[in-house]
Parts: C-alpha cells; structure tokens; sequence
C-alpha cells in the first residue's frame, strides 16, 4: 500500500495515510478502508515513523490521514508528526476526525500551537435525511454552521443512488461557504455493498464537474488513490 504522496496540484502539499489503532464509528455504510487498522502501538509507531521519513516539508504543508480519525493515532506518533514538521519546517498540517470527536478538537489545536492546524470532517452531504438514514454516517446535527463549527475543511462523497446534479452542486455550494477548503470524492467500487451509481457520476462529470474542476478550494478524486496514496 502507498503510504507517502506529494499532491502537486491546487493546494499543494505532502500527504501520508499512517496507521492507527482503527475507527471507532465503522457504521458508515459505504467504507471499508477502516480495515487499515492495528491495535499494537508500537508495530503503528514503527510504520508510521518509516512514513513520516520521507516527508521532505517541500510545500511546508502536510496532509496526515488514517482510514480512521486523528483521535486514533497514538501518542509517540502524534509527538513525530510535530518532530518532522518542525524540522522541515512545515507550518500547516491537516487532520481528519469523525464528528463525534468534535469536543476534543480545540485540546488538539492547543497541543499543535506551534502550527496551523486545517480540521477536516467526513461530511458527504448536507442532506441530513440522506446522510444518516442512507448513509449511517452519525452527524445527527442539520445545521450547516454548527457542523462546520470545529472543523475548517470537508469531504463530500458523490456518486450514489438518490444524488442528482442540483443534491450535489448544492453540496459543493454550501461546502465553500462553509468550509476553507473542501474534497469531493467520487464514489469507488470497493467491499461494502454500496455500489457506485453510474448514471449519477455521469451527471456529475456532465453538469457539475467542469463548474468546478478549476475551483482553487475544491479538490476532485474520481479515483480514491487520485493523491496517490492506499490502494
Ligand atoms: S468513513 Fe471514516 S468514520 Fe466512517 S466508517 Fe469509514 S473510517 Fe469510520
């Protein structure tokens, strides 16, 4: 598995999916990535910090993610991420965590003071009913700006039965009103039984992508290793 990439397009930066000791949630009904998992600290720690090695801090901006949430990740790791960003003297760093993490957010800013820290949540939608009776994603909340409230950045997930053209541009509107940056993954055949929608991707490539492929805050993967990194 690919564990190290460099995104040289729009907001460049370095990226690494570590390993951490795995989600807690698993009830999202589309995801099978929370497999990449390991209780054992240590072999993580021995992974991860082979990882982070080959960060070169070449934009000064690194994207940690971890089929899982930041919350997930043990202590020695976390203390390497801060280790390699200083010395290579990265300045921003960007994190995922599920929304039920959302309390522990501001402790995490505190401990990464020294950095600018760009919160990302696993939204895929707005649409509260399609999210949580669809989707299972467990973001009970429908306001978009209490969503929004630890978080500066969002995934949107796209391609799924029930989406049209006018569901999804009104995702990607309400995500750059509501979030810095946002990340629309585009939905891949995988393990779990929800299947990619090919009528919705096309309407999405037809109507909504040329919109927005250019948008500076929007980040397209119409493949999930578009950032080069998993498998
Ligand atoms: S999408 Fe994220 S929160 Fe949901 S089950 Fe997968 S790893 Fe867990």
């Amino acid at each position: 598995m690919e564990r190290y990439s460099i995104i040289n397009e729009k907001n460049s930066r370095e990226i690494v999916l570590l390993r951490g000791s795995g989600c807690v949630y698993k009830k999202c009904i589309f995801c099978d990535y929370y497999a990449d998992r390991c209780s054992d600290e240590d072999e993580n720690f021995r992974l991860n910090k082979a990882v982070l090695e080959k960060v070169t801090g070449i934009f000064g901006d690194l994207e940690v993610i971890n089929s899982g949430s930041v919350f997930e990740l043990d202590k020695k790791t976390l203390d390497f991420i801060k280790q390699v960003c200083k010395e290579k003297k990265i300045s921003t760093i960007h994190f995922e965590a599920h929304y039920l993490y959302r309390n522990k957010i501001s402790q995490l800013r505190k401990d990464f003071a020294d950095f600018d820290l760009k919160m990302k949540l696993g939204l895929e939608t707005f649409d509260c009913d399609f999210r949580e009776n669809v989707l299972k994603k467990g973001i009970k909340e429908s306001s978009p700006a209490v969503i929004a409230e630890n978080f500066d950045e969002a995934n949107f997930l796209f391609g799924i039965k029930g989406q049209t053209a006018e569901t999804m541009q009104n995702d990607i509107e309400l995500g750059l009103k509501y979030f810095e940056r946002i990340c629309v993954n585009i939905m891949c055949d995988n393990t779990t039984g929800v299947k990619p929608d090919k009528a919705v991707i096309k309407e999405f490539m037809q109507k909504v992508y040329p919109i927005y492929k250019d948008n500076k805050r929007t980040d397209i993967l119409i493949n999930n290793t578009d950032f080069g990194v998993g498998d």
